[in-house]
């Protein structure tokens, strides 16, 4: 709304003196005091308990090598696609549930290598369609098949044990990540930085 507007002819046809200097006084008009802090509900759920807390070695993007990396031994090189979430202390022997971020369709729930027990799903995230992908699963705890709906925060299966065929050899993690698109892309480390456009950090799109 603009109050810049030629002043309006007064009823008797005569138009009202516009003798002062226009001033805009839009902005007058604005609410003084706006919601500074809006409390946003996340649209995606948690994968783990207390996930946000778990990444500690490798984060989205992350560029490792097997000379450079935050975990050892390291036999992959690339930037990394995904989020990693580590287990907390106690969580070696015991069950670790993983959930589902958002809702969907299965896609796949096999064995890939450099992750053991791998589910893909699909979801929409902020009007993208997107695949997600959860590595390092024990396959036998998954349920659920291809072409299966699932809903958010679904328990969709435990982390593998440690340095097992249900993680490929790595250690007991969950690796999460989400590729723009319909497609599958397993791919855990982009060779080419620029590659990684077409994933997106699970930690932005929580928070
Ligand atoms: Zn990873």
């Amino acid at each position: 709304m603009s109050n810049r507007t030629p002043a309006t002819p007064a009823p008797d046809g005569s138009k009202t003196a516009v003798s002062a200097p226009e001033t805009d006084i839009s902005t007058s008009s604005e609410p003084a005091v706006r919601p500074s802090n809006p409390i946003k509900t996340p649209t995606l759920g948690l994968p783990l308990t207390d996930a946000l807390s778990r990444v500690s070695k490798k984060p989205f993007g992350i560029k490792v090598s097997p000379g450079h990396s935050p975990v050892s031994p390291e036999r992959f090189s690339g930037s990394h696609t995904g989020v990693d979430f580590e287990i907390q202390p106690g969580e070696e022997n015991s069950d670790v549930p993983v959930s589902a971020i958002c809702d969907g369709s299965v896609l796949a729930t096999r064995r890939v290598s450099g992750y053991g027990g791998v589910l893909v799903q699909n979801c929409t995230i902020e009007k993208q369609t997107v695949t997600v992908l959860y590595g390092h699963l024990k396959l036998s705890s998954m349920k659920l098949k291809s072409g299966d709906t699932i809903k958010k925060a679904e328990h969709i299966g435990i982390l593998g044990a440690a340095y097992s065929y249900d993680t490929d050899g790595e250690r007991k993690h969950l690796h999460l990540s989400i590729h723009n698109g319909d497609k599958i892309v397993y791919l855990g480390y982009a060779q080419k930085e620029s590659d990684l456009s077409s994933w997106l950090d699970f930690i932005k799109l929580y928070k």
